[in-house]
């Protein structure tokens, strides 16, 4: 087991802020140097006063001095008891997967990142853990939970805001049900990010993040996170941490502490930004649908306001041109950027069914080819709606 426990987050004593937690939390000004940020401790073995006598950290797989910061530092944001940061936001899926054993069965979101399902489907599926996807969104989750449940199921994957339709769990709701029944509830934070929506507080058990997007937020760096709320079952996911060894190096873990330090600016700024291009998208005539939890129309709009701080900065919307239209407008913008991912200062566009969720083709959650997804970022709101329009007018 690993042996090593995020340090107390000091400092900043009797400060208790979001920001201020964001900012400070993991990270004491290093003691001989008074560097205000924690060194990239590229070391991998750590000098021992004895044999097995050791300052907290041995060896970097199972310990390093920059990771812990990152993980008492998220945790932290996440009201969690214990952190675990890995290499991507799979790698953490993927320890998370492995408190299942041949034979349990898991329920799956409809609408989920395509490498979930696809992890899920193809990875665990021959390994003897099957699935059930069900949609959790509607009025009823623990109806919905009943019928996709089976005397196996261990687990409830929730994704709100999911990628790429923004539709919203009620993640209280659904925990209250799981937990009824006795299955662990997992939520994919990666679009809210502890910022906007803390589902530990609202009842999951576990978190989990590909902090490759808003918690990196710079598009320069890949990792995942599992933010944990009971410190058993935080040593069964770390005893994997260290067993398998999917582990961020130190590097990657600065940047995305450094990223998480203007977390709530952004976000905001986010937030403002994406709620002005679909209130623009709405009003044009060449869109069928947009899906943003902000706008009053989206049928999780009631659940969004009350379990999130703000809607987030992802848009999706069905041209009424279909297939052809989106691909057009996909790459037909200058501002925003053709590409994948998503969370980052700079505005993308992508077309979901040929890119993000081309691996759910002829599944449950295969997308509708109309659909473009925004990732809005943190360029001028002007300059955003003026690139998006032009695209659009020209499908004429
Ligand atoms: C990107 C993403 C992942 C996967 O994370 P990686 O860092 O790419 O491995 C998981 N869930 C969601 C919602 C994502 O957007």
């Amino acid at each position: 087991m690993n042996s090593r426990r995020p340090e107390e987050p000091g400092g900043f004593k009797g400060f208790e802020g979001f920001e201020t937690r964001a900012i400070h939390a993991g990270q004491e000004p290093e003691r001989s140097t008074g560097a205000v940020v924690p060194a990239v401790s590229l070391a991998t073995t750590f000098a021992q006063d004895a044999v097995g006598v050791h300052r907290g950290f041995e060896y970097s797989r199972s310990g390093n001095p920059t990771r812990s910061a990152l993980e008492a530092c998220l945790a932290s944001l996440e009201g969690a008891a214990r952190g675990l940061a890995f290499a991507s936001g799979l790698a953490a899926e993927d320890a998370v997967l492995h408190l299942m054993r041949p034979g349990d069965h898991l329920v799956i979101p409809t609408d989920a990142y395509g490498g979930t399902f696809r992890l899920v489907d193809r990875v665990w599926g021959p390994l003897g853990v099957s699935h059930t996807a069900a949609d959790l969104t509607g009025g009823d989750p623990a109806g919905a939970l009943a019928s996709a449940w089976t005397p196996s199921t261990r687990m409830v994957w929730v994704e709100t805001p999911s990628n790429p339709l923004l539709s919203i769990v009620d993640i209280a709701a659904v925990s209250e049900a799981a937990h009824e029944r006795g299955a662990l509830v997992v939520v994919d934070n990666t679009f809210a990010t502890p910022y906007l929506q803390q589902p530990l507080s609202l009842g999951a058990d576990m978190v989990v993040h590909s902090t490759t997007k808003y918690l990196g937020g710079h598009s320069d760096v890949v990792g995942g996170f599992v933010a944990v709320g009971d410190e058993s079952l935080a040593d069964r996911v770390a005893f994997y941490q260290n067993a398998a060894g999917a582990v961020p190096g130190p590097l990657d873990c600065y940047l995305v502490l450094r990223g998480i330090k203007t977390l709530a600016v952004r976000m905001d700024r986010h937030c403002a930004n994406a709620a002005a291009v679909a209130a623009m998208l709405s009003r044009h005539p060449a869109v069928r649908r947009v899906f943003y939890p902000g706008l009053e129309s989206h049928p999780g709009h009631a659940t969004a306001a009350r379990q999130m701080r703000g809607f987030g900065g992802m848009v999706s919307f069905v041209l009424a041109g279909g297939e052809g239209a989106a691909l057009k407008v996909a790459g037909g913008t200058s501002l925003f950027t053709l590409a994948e991912s998503l969370g980052a200062v700079e505005s993308l566009i992508e077309h979901p069914h040929r890119m993000t969720h081309a691996s759910a083709a002829g599944s449950p959650l295969e997308v509708d080819p109309g659909l473009v997804r925004l990732s809005v970022g943190l360029e001028s709101a002007g300059d955003l709606l003026t690139d998006l329009r032009t695209a659009l007018d020209r499908l004429g």
